[in-house]
């Protein structure tokens, strides 16, 4: 049963740290264990060890660390690359030693050594593709023709020269701090591939998250399928109805197979956990991605779009509170001769700022062009059609 528990506490936390980490500022977790744990995982370890690194080695101590936090965090480098090839490759070298020994089996054809490596393959392909492809990298030679790729909309981008390559900035770009460079149709810059994600590798990024998806479902299922193999080829319903006199039920046979699988799978049970928890991440990711791609939006414009929606409340409820005001002191100065509200209605009247003025914050995305253009834009970038300039946006 020790074992058994061991799994348990490892999924739980697992899930934890990892749904802390994500999903800790959601305001459905506010004030509660989860966001304190993402504060300290995101923050807070940092600042224990920043002043653990003061304490023992001084002043130098933190200078070298800050220095390290910038060669590790603002600066490109091939850490979180080399680490995704560990998990990858590690996880990979893990099913092979405790797994392959028993395929084919009594569910799966021994083909899936074959393909498994195939899958595998063609992730690192995706990986590498995403990683080395130039993201869509304006200079001042190719930067006329990005200029024509999409119109200003004038409410999040607006004509402006980016200060450090001293060109115009086309619109939906943005100058990554980290490359030192301007890109075309800016997502973000993705520490795992140490390369921005941009107007020309935006589909193999999807792709990659879709096809890592993918691969950690067929690994929880082959890996299920080789176990309920082993269950099959070892009799182990048989002899537990038979020598140790077990109730022929579902009930009373699955925790005994639970823990016989357990006892003597415990590797493959691991990894087909932390597969399983992979998964639901990446489906997540990817979804979120997709929904970016078919509304035609970047990661970078939902920050510009928040600010800009938040702004306008801003400017709504200014207006409403001014507009009360102004009632107000109308009122007063008509008290004498208007009769007096009933205490009960002006108690149930809804305050100014709670009115609808009738004029509705609206997120007005001109790139929006359907979804199938919108997917289609994402398959075949407006940059790489032969005329480039022709694929003018009509500003609405
Ligand atoms: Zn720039
Ligand atoms: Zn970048």
């Amino acid at each position: 049963m020790g074992v058994q528990w061991l799994l348990v506490c490892h999924g739980l936390v697992t899930l934890l740290v990892v749904v802390s980490f994500l999903c800790g500022q959601w305001p459905i977790f506010q004030g509660t264990f989860i966001q304190r744990l993402h504060t300290f995982l995101t923050f807070g370890a940092f600042d224990y060890f920043r002043r653990f690194v003061e304490f023992v080695f001084g002043s130098r101590g933190t200078n070298a660390l800050y220095i390290t936090q910038y060669y590790c965090c603002d600066r490109p480098n091939p850490i979180l690359q080399a680490l995704y090839l560990a998990i990858v490759g590690g996880t990979f070298y893990l099913i092979v030693i405790s797994t392959f020994n028993y395929i084919p089996s009594y569910y799966m054809g021994g083909y899936h050594r074959y393909t498994s490596v195939l899958a595998v393959g063609v992730g690192f392909l995706l990986f590498l593709l995403t990683s080395f492809s130039d993201p869509g990298t304006i200079n001042a030679e190719n930067v006329s023709q990005y200029l024509s790729l999409y119109p200003y909309d004038n409410i999040i981008y607006s004509e402006k020269e980016c200060s450090t390559c001293k060109i115009l900035k086309p619109a939906r770009s943005k100058h990554c701090s980290i490359c030192d460079r301007c890109v075309a149709r800016f997502d973000h810059h993705c520490g795992w591939m140490n390369n921005c994600i941009g107007e020309k590798n935006t589909l193999y990024f999807v792709m990659f998250l879709l096809w890592h998806f993918f691969l950690c479902v067929y690994g929880t299922v082959a890996i299920g399928l080789v176990l309920a193999g082993r269950l099959k080829e070892l009799e182990v319903v048989y002899i537990l109805t038979a020598y140790y006199g077990i109730e022929n039920s579902y009930r009373s046979l699955a925790p005994h197979v639970v823990q016989w699988l357990i006892s003597s799978y415990n590797t493959q049970i691991l990894i087909m956990v932390f597969l399983a928890i992979v998964s639901l991440l990446l489906s997540g990711f990817f979804g979120y991605h997709f929904s970016l791609c078919v509304s035609n939006t970047t990661t970078n414009e939902t920050f510009k779009w928040e600010d800009y929606l938040s702004w306008q409340r801003k400017v709504k409820e200014a207006k409403a509170s001014t507009e009360a005001l102004k009632a107000s002191l109308d009122d007063l100065s008509q008290e004498t001769t208007k009769p007096q509200q009933s205490k009960w209605k002006s108690f149930f009247k809804r305050s100014k700022l709670e009115q609808d003025d009738g004029v509705e914050i609206i997120k007005n995305n001109i790139y929006d062009r359907g979804f199938f253009q919108n997917l289609y834009e994402i398959i075949y970038p407006l940059s790489s059609r032969h005329s480039f300039s022709a694929h003018k946006l009509k500003t609405g």
